[in-house]
């Protein structure tokens, strides 16, 4: 399953149909000279001159794609580019930054504009102290593990503990998250125990959690939710701590679940692995100081930080409506300071915060990094999970909010981004995560074993599969939210799917697939990961025709009068035409003519006229591209 050779003679090289939907390229302004008609050969025709020029990108971009945009061979870019030191060798298969394909393009006198404009990228509108020396910053630790393993209990204790130790306030308040002092500085934990609330805010696209602390019963031992925990950390590279829990029983046996724990790849430090251990009992305390110290001790070593000098960002952690006190948000400040009467951006609104509240009900000025509070006076909806920003003034968020919007729908018409599987696996290669990740669940262990062995053997040197969760039973929805984080696909094999992981999936646009039998669930793995690497349209790009000129022919209608300025037009191709970068049409062509004659095609250099059964719309100034389809 290699990938079709790149390189494909002269002029023909090989596009993804992707790669025509996404590009919008800015040509230079129409040519002053106007059209001489056919007869006019010996007319000298002026060459582009060497201006600037700008190429549009969402990100990232192939190499293939950028010499294409650029219109120089993709060796003599890739040349060029190794010998000014800006290209490595282990990046020409793969996809470059757009600072990179900035600076390559600017060999070639040209300008890269990124137009992607993420979320993350609300950086412009940061403001403060954004070069101020980064302080370290308290963890924020979430708590997993199987039902019943004494998660809840945890963190009560810890939450009690802490208010009956003395500290300002003691007002228990339930807020979603809270801080203890350890060791003169900081842990925050989230208060909703369990993976439900870690894999939805991380599905959103936000990870809170520095630190995971995976709780086991030492009475019970390594269960199916202890698993999926692991794998939810692992996954989002989490470091992680395990408790074991409630040794305060009777013939509980540690050792035993120190190598369950094992088997996960988490091997203890007395054992010679890099994970840390604490048996304790949430019930009686005994253990539990031992773990907040551990956990400050990790956070050390990941030398977590943030600016506090910043303006404030962070993650909504749980939204709700109060009485009296209209809606109420928990936030995570993750960076940066909150002030009280600040304007944040949170998803699509931008309000004031009115009153902030830290986790024990105190009503505060400001908040710093790694800090949960409660904030109220910002009355639009939103939803756990969702990126808050403070920003200057509403003007400036709010043209910011008009420019994503605008950049969304082109984003989304170019992409024509669909979830079905396909698309999906075109999206991932678009960002060339050359990965098929899935998501197993089996009737027995051994069917699990069977298929993963088959799996690696349909691997290729391009394009691996890997299993990010496997588990026993009928899909639920957990399976589908980690599927969800991770862009799985969901393969169920002899398993029922529960009808509320049914509903999910549709919602969240997941693809489950089930199957009976494994070689079939194998030929559709093998023919999905093909896909990855060989879409199934395939375009070479022929040559570049400019209208120059348009003539009305009575029983033909309108004829684009062109001049080949790149490659060859062949009578056999297709035409995009296209206006002011943008692509308006697509069709094959219908007639071909040179000197009156009708061609097979045209050259670089050469007038010709074209004509589409379609499409008579053409303007002066229009760009016709000419290619091929396989
Ligand atoms: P969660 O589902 O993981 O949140 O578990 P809970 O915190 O609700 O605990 C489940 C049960 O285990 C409750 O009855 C707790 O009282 C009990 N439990 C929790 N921790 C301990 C412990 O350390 N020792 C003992 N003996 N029981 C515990």
């Amino acid at each position: 399953m290699k990938r079709p050779s790149v390189e494909k003679g002269e002029q023909g090289r090989q596009f993804r149909a992707t790669d025509f939907r996404k590009r919008e390229m800015i040509f230079q302004p129409k040519k002053k000279r106007l059209f001489t008609g056919v007869a006019a050969k010996s007319t000298k025709i002026t060459k582009p001159k060497s201006h600037k020029r700008i190429l549009k990108i969402y990100d990232t971009i192939s190499i293939e794609n950028l010499s294409h945009k650029i219109g120089v061979k993709k060796h003599t870019l890739i040349s060029k580019a190794k010998k000014e030191g800006l290209l490595k060798e282990e990046e020409l298969a793969t996809y470059i930054s757009a600072d990179a394909a900035t600076l390559i393009a600017s060999l070639f006198d040209f300008e890269v504009r990124n137009l992607s404009k993420k979320t993350e990228d609300i950086s412009e509108l940061a403001f403060g102290d954004l070069k101020a020396e980064k302080q370290t910053k308290p963890p924020v630790v979430t708590v997993m593990g199987h039902v019943d393993h004494g998660k809840t209990t945890l963190l009560d204790y810890i939450r009690k503990t802490r208010v009956a130790s003395g500290e300002a306030g003691g007002i228990t308040q339930h807020i979603g998250a809270y801080s203890v002092s350890v060791s003169n500085s900081f842990v925050t934990f989230i208060d909703t125990p369990g993976h439900a609330a870690f894999t939805a805010l991380r599905a959103r696209g936000s990870q809170i959690t520095d630190i995971a602390v995976i709780v086991v019963a030492a009475d019970d031992g390594v269960q199916p939710q202890t698993v999926e925990a692991i794998h939810h950390a692992q996954n989002a590279k989490v470091p992680i701590l395990v408790a074991i829990n409630k040794v305060d029983l009777p013939d509980v046996d540690v050792e035993k679940i120190k190598k369950q724990m094992s088997e996960h790849n988490l091997v203890p430090e007395e054992w010679g692995g890099d994970t840390i251990f604490c048996s304790l009992s949430a019930k009686t305390g005994e253990g539990v100081k031992d773990l907040l110290e551990h956990i400050h001790l990790l956070a050390e070593m990941h030398e977590l930080k943030a600016n506090p000098l910043r303006s404030g960002m962070g993650v909504v952690i749980e939204s709700r409506v109060q009485k009296g006190r209209g809606q109420v948000m928990t936030l995570l400040v993750q960076d940066g300071t909150l002030k009280t009467s600040q304007m944040i951006l949170v998803g699509q609104h931008v309000g004031k915060i009115r009153q902030i509240t830290n986790d024990i009900g105190q009503v505060i000025s400001t908040a710093g990094p790694g800090q949960a509070i409660e904030t109220s006076g910002f009355n639009e909806e939103v939803l756990a999970g969702d990126k808050f920003y403070a920003v200057k003034n509403e003007k400036e968020a709010r043209k910011w909010l008009t420019e994503l919007h605008q950049q969304e729908h082109t984003k989304q018409s170019n992409q024509a981004l669909k979830a079905s599987a396909e698309d999906l696996l075109l999206q991932a290669h678009a960002q060339q995560i050359k990965t098929f990740h899935i998501v197993l669940k089996t009737d027995v262990a051994g069917s699990a074993e069977a298929i993963k062995h088959s799996l690696e053997k349909i691997n290729t040197d391009e394009v691996k599969s890997q299993i990010i969760h496997s588990g026993l039973g009928a899909l639920n929805e957990n399976d589908v939210l980690l599927a969800h984080a991770g862009s799985a696909i969901i393969f169920c094999f002899n398993v029922g799917v529960d009808p509320k992981a049914s509903r999910l999936a549709d919602q969240k646009e997941v693809v489950i697939q089930s199957y009976k039998i494994i070689y079939e669930l194998l030929d559709v793995a093998e023919k999905q990961m093909a896909g990855l690497l060989d879409p199934e349209v395939k375009e070479s790009f022929g040559g570049r025709a400019e209208v120059k000129q348009v003539f009305q022919i009575s029983h033909l209608g309108a004829i684009a009068g062109c001049y080949v300025s790149k490659g060859k037009i062949a009578k056999n191709h297709f035409v995009r035409v296209m206006r002011d970068g943008k692509q308006i049409h697509e069709e094959a062509i219908h007639s071909l003519k040179h000197l009156k004659q009708s061609v097979k095609h045209v050259s670089e250099g050469q007038e010709c006229g074209i004509g589409l059964q379609q499409y008579k719309d053409f303007q002066v100034g229009d760009l016709l591209e000419g290619f091929s389809k396989t």
